[in-house]
């Protein structure tokens, strides 16, 4: 149950940096990675209930999905993880979607069709848009 440590964690990362310096958050929003697998309405339902009973409660948050990019390490390009794939059949989508690393395997830069690409964002959970008063 990995998205349990995620809530836990960004639950825990606002009241450490925030609430426990006297501010009170109003807002905030959480960028899940196109990549990162977490199912989106479960963090949504798990950090409504970590919230509950703390300094956080009441505050409004968001969950977005954080588009991947992948960047040419030829050409230095970068794409979108969606430009790239577009071409792909989905079952190729669906094993880069569980294993990335693969996307050098099917995938070509659009620009110079190097196969030398690195996923840059859209594997990771950002904290971002943190809204404060002062408590
Ligand atoms: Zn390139």
């Amino acid at each position: 149950m990995h998205e349990f440590t995620i809530a836990q964690g960004i639950v825990d990362f606002l009241r450490e940096t925030y609430s426990a310096k006297g501010y009170r958050i109003t807002s905030f929003r959480i960028a899940l990675g196109e990549l990162s697998m977490f199912d989106k309405n479960l963090i949504i339902g798990l950090v409504r209930e970590l919230i509950k009973g703390t300094e956080l409660e009441g505050a409004k948050f968001t969950v977005s999905i954080e588009e991947a990019t992948i960047k040419c390490e030829s050409c230095n390009q970068i794409h979108t993880f969606k430009e790239l794939t577009k071409a792909l059949s989905n079952d190729e989508k669906e094993m880069i979607h569980f294993i990335p690393e693969l996307i050098s395997s099917f995938a070509r830069c659009l620009s110079c069709g190097s196969r030398d690409l690195k996923i840059i964002t859209g594997r990771g959970v950002m904290v971002t848009d943190i809204a404060v008063k002062k408590a």
